[in-house]
Protein backbone atom coordinates (compact mmCIF):
# COMPACT_ATOMS: atom_id res chain seq x y z
CA UNK A 1 0.00 0.00 0.00
CA UNK A 2 1.70 3.25 -1.34
CA UNK A 3 2.13 6.33 1.85
CA UNK A 4 -1.24 7.93 -0.08
CA UNK A 5 -3.06 5.17 -0.13
CA UNK A 6 -2.74 4.63 3.77
CA UNK A 7 -3.50 8.35 4.95
CA UNK A 8 -6.34 8.55 2.48
CA UNK A 9 -7.52 5.30 3.60
CA UNK A 10 -6.99 6.29 7.48
CA UNK A 11 -8.82 9.27 7.06
CA UNK A 12 -11.56 8.10 5.68
CA UNK A 13 -11.96 5.67 8.37
CA UNK A 14 -11.50 7.72 11.23
CA UNK A 15 -14.55 10.24 9.61
CA UNK A 16 -17.03 7.58 8.91
CA UNK A 17 -15.11 4.01 10.43
CA UNK A 18 -14.82 0.61 8.69
CA UNK A 19 -18.96 -0.14 8.10
CA UNK A 20 -20.60 -2.18 5.51
CA UNK A 21 -24.32 -2.13 6.62
CA UNK A 22 -25.96 -2.22 3.52
CA UNK A 23 -28.37 0.44 2.54
CA UNK A 24 -31.50 -1.24 0.94
CA UNK A 25 -33.68 -3.66 3.75
CA UNK A 26 -34.20 -7.40 2.72
CA UNK A 27 -34.79 -10.55 4.69
CA UNK A 28 -33.84 -13.01 2.45
CA UNK A 29 -30.87 -13.37 -0.25
CA UNK A 30 -32.87 -13.04 -3.19
CA UNK A 31 -34.76 -10.16 -1.49
CA UNK A 32 -31.17 -7.96 -1.89
CA UNK A 33 -30.49 -9.38 -5.07
CA UNK A 34 -33.82 -7.94 -6.25
CA UNK A 35 -33.71 -4.86 -4.41
CA UNK A 36 -30.18 -4.03 -5.81
CA UNK A 37 -31.93 -4.80 -9.82
CA UNK A 38 -34.48 -2.18 -8.67
CA UNK A 39 -32.15 0.62 -7.25
CA UNK A 40 -30.08 1.15 -10.29
CA UNK A 41 -31.12 4.81 -11.46
CA UNK A 42 -33.19 5.17 -7.90
CA UNK A 43 -32.76 5.62 -4.65
CA UNK A 44 -32.27 3.54 -1.76
CA UNK A 45 -34.99 5.24 0.03
CA UNK A 46 -37.34 4.45 -2.65
CA UNK A 47 -37.03 0.78 -3.15
CA UNK A 48 -36.90 0.42 0.46
CA UNK A 49 -40.21 1.89 0.40
CA UNK A 50 -41.31 -0.35 -2.96
CA UNK A 51 -39.87 -3.31 -1.45
CA UNK A 52 -41.71 -3.31 1.82
CA UNK A 53 -44.90 -4.51 0.04
CA UNK A 54 -43.66 -6.22 -2.87
CA UNK A 55 -41.81 -9.01 -0.75
CA UNK A 56 -45.19 -9.26 1.01
CA UNK A 57 -46.82 -9.92 -2.16
CA UNK A 58 -43.99 -12.04 -3.39
CA UNK A 59 -42.79 -14.40 -0.90
CA UNK A 60 -40.18 -16.13 -2.49
CA UNK A 61 -38.19 -16.99 -5.51
CA UNK A 62 -40.66 -19.16 -7.34
CA UNK A 63 -43.14 -16.62 -6.65
CA UNK A 64 -40.99 -14.09 -8.70
CA UNK A 65 -40.42 -16.53 -11.31
CA UNK A 66 -44.01 -17.04 -11.74
CA UNK A 67 -44.96 -13.24 -11.63
CA UNK A 68 -47.33 -11.69 -14.43
CA UNK A 69 -45.20 -9.06 -16.09
CA UNK A 70 -47.57 -6.53 -16.52
CA UNK A 71 -48.65 -6.63 -12.52
CA UNK A 72 -44.69 -6.61 -11.61
CA UNK A 73 -43.99 -3.75 -13.55
CA UNK A 74 -47.17 -1.87 -12.08
CA UNK A 75 -45.64 -3.26 -8.12
CA UNK A 76 -42.37 -1.46 -8.96
CA UNK A 77 -43.63 1.28 -10.96
CA UNK A 78 -42.07 4.07 -8.82
CA UNK A 79 -38.37 2.45 -8.52
CA UNK A 80 -38.63 3.55 -13.06
CA UNK A 81 -37.41 1.50 -16.24
CA UNK A 82 -40.15 -0.12 -14.73
CA UNK A 83 -40.48 -2.08 -17.71
CA UNK A 84 -36.99 -3.83 -17.98
CA UNK A 85 -36.58 -3.96 -14.33
CA UNK A 86 -39.64 -6.42 -14.07
CA UNK A 87 -38.49 -8.46 -17.13
CA UNK A 88 -34.66 -8.74 -15.39
CA UNK A 89 -36.62 -10.02 -12.11
CA UNK A 90 -38.48 -12.28 -14.05
CA UNK A 91 -35.96 -14.30 -15.96
CA UNK A 92 -33.33 -13.81 -13.19
CA UNK A 93 -35.54 -15.98 -10.55
CA UNK A 94 -36.49 -17.92 -13.18
CA UNK A 95 -32.84 -18.94 -13.43
CA UNK A 96 -32.72 -19.57 -9.72
CA UNK A 97 -35.26 -21.87 -9.57
CA UNK A 98 -33.99 -24.16 -12.59
CA UNK A 99 -30.30 -23.87 -11.60
CA UNK A 100 -29.69 -22.81 -8.28
CA UNK A 101 -32.21 -24.80 -6.53
CA UNK A 102 -33.58 -21.53 -5.45
CA UNK A 103 -30.80 -20.22 -3.50
CA UNK A 104 -28.65 -17.62 -4.92
CA UNK A 105 -25.06 -18.57 -5.76
CA UNK A 106 -21.96 -16.73 -4.36
CA UNK A 107 -19.53 -16.73 -7.69
CA UNK A 108 -19.19 -13.62 -10.00
CA UNK A 109 -19.08 -16.13 -12.75
CA UNK A 110 -22.83 -17.26 -12.08
CA UNK A 111 -24.10 -13.89 -10.23
CA UNK A 112 -23.51 -12.42 -13.83
CA UNK A 113 -25.18 -15.50 -15.49
CA UNK A 114 -28.17 -13.97 -14.26
CA UNK A 115 -30.55 -11.25 -15.93
CA UNK A 116 -30.25 -8.12 -15.07
CA UNK A 117 -27.04 -8.52 -12.67
CA UNK A 118 -23.97 -7.07 -13.44
CA UNK A 119 -20.59 -7.11 -11.55
CA UNK A 120 -21.90 -4.21 -9.46
CA UNK A 121 -24.86 -6.50 -8.19
CA UNK A 122 -22.84 -8.95 -8.19
CA UNK A 123 -20.43 -7.68 -5.41
CA UNK A 124 -23.43 -5.96 -3.46
CA UNK A 125 -24.34 -9.54 -2.80
CA UNK A 126 -20.98 -11.13 -2.31
CA UNK A 127 -20.70 -8.48 0.25
CA UNK A 128 -23.51 -8.48 2.21
CA UNK A 129 -24.87 -12.72 1.72
CA UNK A 130 -21.81 -14.21 1.98
CA UNK A 131 -19.28 -11.79 3.56
CA UNK A 132 -16.56 -12.09 0.65
CA UNK A 133 -14.71 -8.64 0.55
CA UNK A 134 -15.36 -7.32 -2.88
CA UNK A 135 -15.55 -3.44 -4.13
CA UNK A 136 -19.10 -2.22 -5.59
CA UNK A 137 -17.84 0.59 -8.32
CA UNK A 138 -21.03 2.82 -8.47
CA UNK A 139 -20.89 6.15 -9.99
CA UNK A 140 -19.59 7.82 -6.28
CA UNK A 141 -16.92 4.92 -6.24
CA UNK A 142 -15.90 5.82 -9.37
CA UNK A 143 -15.99 9.42 -9.41
CA UNK A 144 -14.43 10.10 -6.24
CA UNK A 145 -11.65 7.46 -6.29
CA UNK A 146 -10.57 9.40 -9.49
CA UNK A 147 -10.44 12.46 -7.77
CA UNK A 148 -8.57 10.51 -4.76
CA UNK A 149 -5.83 9.41 -6.81
CA UNK A 150 -6.86 6.11 -5.99
CA UNK A 151 -6.85 5.21 -9.58
CA UNK A 152 -6.22 6.62 -12.98
CA UNK A 153 -8.70 3.76 -14.68
CA UNK A 154 -11.66 5.27 -15.63
CA UNK A 155 -14.55 2.34 -16.46
CA UNK A 156 -15.88 0.42 -13.59
CA UNK A 157 -14.45 -3.14 -13.74
CA UNK A 158 -10.96 -1.63 -14.36
CA UNK A 159 -11.44 0.59 -11.36
CA UNK A 160 -12.17 -2.67 -9.22
CA UNK A 161 -9.32 -4.41 -10.46
CA UNK A 162 -6.89 -1.74 -9.76
CA UNK A 163 -8.61 -0.99 -6.23
CA UNK A 164 -8.13 -4.68 -5.51
CA UNK A 165 -4.37 -4.34 -6.08
CA UNK A 166 -4.14 -1.43 -4.31
CA UNK A 167 -6.32 -1.32 -1.62
CA UNK A 168 -6.12 -4.04 1.55
CA UNK A 169 -8.23 -6.59 1.17
CA UNK A 170 -10.35 -5.93 4.99
CA UNK A 171 -11.21 -2.25 2.80
CA UNK A 172 -12.59 -3.56 0.06
CA UNK A 173 -16.45 -3.74 1.45
CA UNK A 174 -16.12 -0.56 3.14
CA UNK A 175 -14.87 1.47 0.83
CA UNK A 176 -18.14 1.80 -1.02
CA UNK A 177 -20.35 3.30 1.67
CA UNK A 178 -17.57 5.35 2.91
CA UNK A 179 -16.93 7.15 -0.74
CA UNK A 180 -21.14 6.63 -0.87
CA UNK A 181 -21.14 8.74 2.75
CA UNK A 182 -18.59 11.38 1.04
CA UNK A 183 -20.40 11.62 -2.48
CA UNK A 184 -23.90 12.32 -1.03
CA UNK A 185 -22.47 15.21 2.00
CA UNK A 186 -19.46 16.74 1.02
CA UNK A 187 -17.93 15.31 -2.45
CA UNK A 188 -20.88 16.12 -4.44
CA UNK A 189 -20.79 16.11 -8.08
CA UNK A 190 -22.17 19.26 -8.65
CA UNK A 191 -20.62 21.12 -6.27
CA UNK A 192 -17.55 19.47 -4.19
CA UNK A 193 -17.06 21.62 -0.66
CA UNK A 194 -13.27 21.02 -0.72
CA UNK A 195 -13.33 23.98 1.42
CA UNK A 196 -14.22 22.24 4.21
CA UNK A 197 -13.46 18.73 2.89
CA UNK A 198 -11.35 16.37 5.52
CA UNK A 199 -9.68 15.05 2.78
CA UNK A 200 -8.28 18.60 1.38
CA UNK A 201 -4.79 17.67 2.90
CA UNK A 202 -4.29 14.39 0.48
CA UNK A 203 -6.74 15.02 -2.21
CA UNK A 204 -5.06 15.47 -5.66
CA UNK A 205 -8.33 16.98 -7.15
CA UNK A 206 -9.03 19.26 -3.98
CA UNK A 207 -5.41 20.89 -3.79
CA UNK A 208 -5.50 21.66 -7.23
CA UNK A 209 -9.41 23.43 -7.08
CA UNK A 210 -8.17 25.31 -3.94
CA UNK A 211 -4.97 26.49 -5.67
CA UNK A 212 -7.27 27.95 -8.59
CA UNK A 213 -9.33 29.80 -6.02
CA UNK A 214 -6.21 31.28 -4.43
S1 LIG B 1 -11.07 17.57 -1.38
FE1 LIG B 1 -12.70 18.12 -2.81
S2 LIG B 1 -12.46 16.77 -4.57
FE2 LIG B 1 -11.26 15.90 -2.88
S3 LIG B 1 -12.64 14.44 -1.91
FE3 LIG B 1 -12.84 16.36 -0.81
S4 LIG B 1 -14.57 17.43 -1.79
FE4 LIG B 1 -13.90 15.77 -3.17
Amino acid sequence: MTKHVKEVLELLDREYGLFTEPTLDYTQPHELLIATILSAQCTDARVNIVTRDLFKKYKDVVSFAEADLSELEDDIRTCGFYHAKAVHIIECCKRLHEFYNDTVPSSIEDLTSLSGVGRKTANVVRTHIFNIPSIVVDTHVKRISNKLGLTKETEPVKIEFDLMKKLPEDHWSAINLQLITLGRTICTSRNPKCEECFLKDVCPSGKKTLRSKK
